[in-house]
């Protein structure tokens, strides 16, 4: 696959999570028949949602929906982002999920419409097939212009490998030069090398070909060459984004931007390019498309140069499922002066499937606590619970998930194993919620610079 350059690594480095909000969902918790269990992979009630997210999750899968939209809308912290993130994990490893906050494309780097087309192609998939060969043999001989043990500096050089009945010289690239050194591979040894990657692996003086042929897995077979050499052919199979192969072939420093994040704007040409090498990929059975799901939280946010960007970009061959969320009723669409529900135009709003999402009963609260609690470690007696989750449906659930950890610090200096109704009364004088916040703002707004209470009403909650 000359020309257009891919890379198999980057996958791996976007998976690190951490103990995050939305850690305790796994899935959308649905049986076979798509009906919503009542507390399932971490998720609980809503089930009406849950069971929309799920038949788009099987269009999805049967390739049935790629360019359309989706709204998640509903009060704050009534599991949107939850939803979302279980159709992600539900959807598996291989669909890529890109998520982001509308905000983020008010950026200085980039144009809206540039944030935009990366958020959309960080969300198409491109699984590639390729065909190595693995060539194995003994190095007879390593040559390389310094030695192989000073690093970096080492630019080019050659390898000797004895195959069952041949000597083959290999001049080595960079990369090759790279995993030589890694490997510490040295005269005597027996190695493989990858023809497509370039990497070698050393597979030890004392190779005991059957066992670690197995270990190779079932997708490796071996061929004897007319030549006689041992070669073993596999097919890998790897999915990569588009703005994974936009951004290494359009930075000098390639696939480097991406791990810095730096990938700036990425020129016209570079993606037509990219668009046509896929096109061919296609067509010679080479590559396929996993359309994948771009996430837009907040969706208010964006502005109407925004939506009409989204309704032309939805029209697009290759465009990935779009979901967007927000928690705003008829608001001002922003960038003019008209109002709309969820601040989002008639025309882009007349193409989506809204799911609607509703309050939490104090009995589902309990659940979501009692995840929590599991999740985060923490013991907690069942009266604190109790004691939290009516605080949950005074406040809010997400006030109260925050209480958790602040009562579990709390209960530690008291040097007791469970967390207790004190610690929770103790974590909820400390720190206010909103309305007590906001009513402490009214009480002393006179004390305060820029206090704007009575013109506009923006402090209201
Ligand atoms: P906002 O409108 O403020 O963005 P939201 O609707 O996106 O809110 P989430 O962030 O999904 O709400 O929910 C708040 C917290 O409650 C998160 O930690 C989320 O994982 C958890 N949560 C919400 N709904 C559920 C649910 N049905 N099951 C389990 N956990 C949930």
């Amino acid at each position: 696959m000359a020309g257009v350059k891919t890379t198999p690594e980057i996958k791996e480095i976007t998976k690190i999570e951490r103990i995050g909000a939305h850690s305790h969902i796994r899935g959308l918790g649905l049986d076979d028949t798509l009906e919503a269990r009542a507390v399932s992979q971490g998720m609980v009630g809503q089930k009406d949602a849950r069971r929309a997210a799920g038949v788009i999750l099987k269009m999805i899968q049967a390739g049935q929906i790629a360019g359309r939209a989706i709204l998640l809308a509903g009060q704050p912290g009534t599991g949107k982002t939850a939803i979302a993130m279980g159709m992600s994990k539900a959807l598996g490893e291989e669909t890529p999920f890109a998520m982001m906050a509308a905000s983020e494309i008010f950026s200085l780097e980039m144009s809206k419409t540039e944030a935009l087309s990366q958020a959309f192609r960080k969300a198409i998939g491109v699984r590639i097939k390729e065909e190595t060969e693995i060539i194995e043999g003994e190095v007879v001989e390593i040559e390389i212009d310094r030695p192989a043990a000073t690093g970096s500096a080492a630019k080019t050089g050659k390898v000797t490998l004895k195959t069952t009945e041949m000597e083959t010289i290999y001049d080595l690239g960079q990369k090759m030069i790279e995993s030589l050194q890694k490997e510490k591979v040295q005269a005597g040894d027996v190695i493989a090398i990858d023809k497509a990657s370039g990497r070698i692996s050393k597979l030890g003086r004392s190779f005991a070909r059957s066992r670690d042929y197995d270990a190779m897995g079932p997708a490796t077979k071996f061929v004897q060459c007319p030549e006689g050499e041992l070669q073993k052919r596999k097919e890998v199979v790897h999915v990569v984004t588009l703005h994974e192969i936009d951004v290494i072939n359009s930075r000098s420093q390639g696939f480097l931007a991406l791990f810095a994040g730096d990938t700036g704007e990425i020129r016209s040409e570079v993606r037509e390019q990219i668009d046509g090498k896929v096109a061919e990929w296609r067509e010679e059975g080479k590559a396929d498309i996993v359309p994948g799901v771009l996430f837009i939280d907040e969706v208010h946010m964006l502005d109407i140069e925004c939506f009409s960007f989204l309704n032309r970009a939805l029209e697009n061959d290759l465009a990935p499922i779009v979901v967007v969320a927000t928690n705003r009723g008829i608001t001002k669409i922003r960038g003019t002066n008209y109002k709309s529900p969820h601040g989002i135009p008639i025309d882009l709003l007349d193409r989506l499937l809204i799911i609607q999402t509703k309050p939490y009963s104090e009995e589902e609260l309990r659940l979501i606590i009692d995840i929590r609690c599991e999740e985060e470690d923490v013991e907690m007696s069942d009266d604190a619970k109790e004691l939290l989750t009516k605080i949950g449906t005074e406040t809010s659930l997400r006030y109260a998930m925050q209480l958790i950890t602040a009562s579990y610090l709390i209960s530690k200096r008291r040097k007791v194993a469970e967390v207790d109704i004190e610690d929770v009364s103790k974590a909820y004088s400390l720190f206010c919620d909103v309305q007590r916040s906001s009513q402490f703002l009214k009480e002393y707004a006179s004390d305060y610079m820029f206090n704007e209470i009575k013109a506009t009403g923006d402090a209201q909650p």
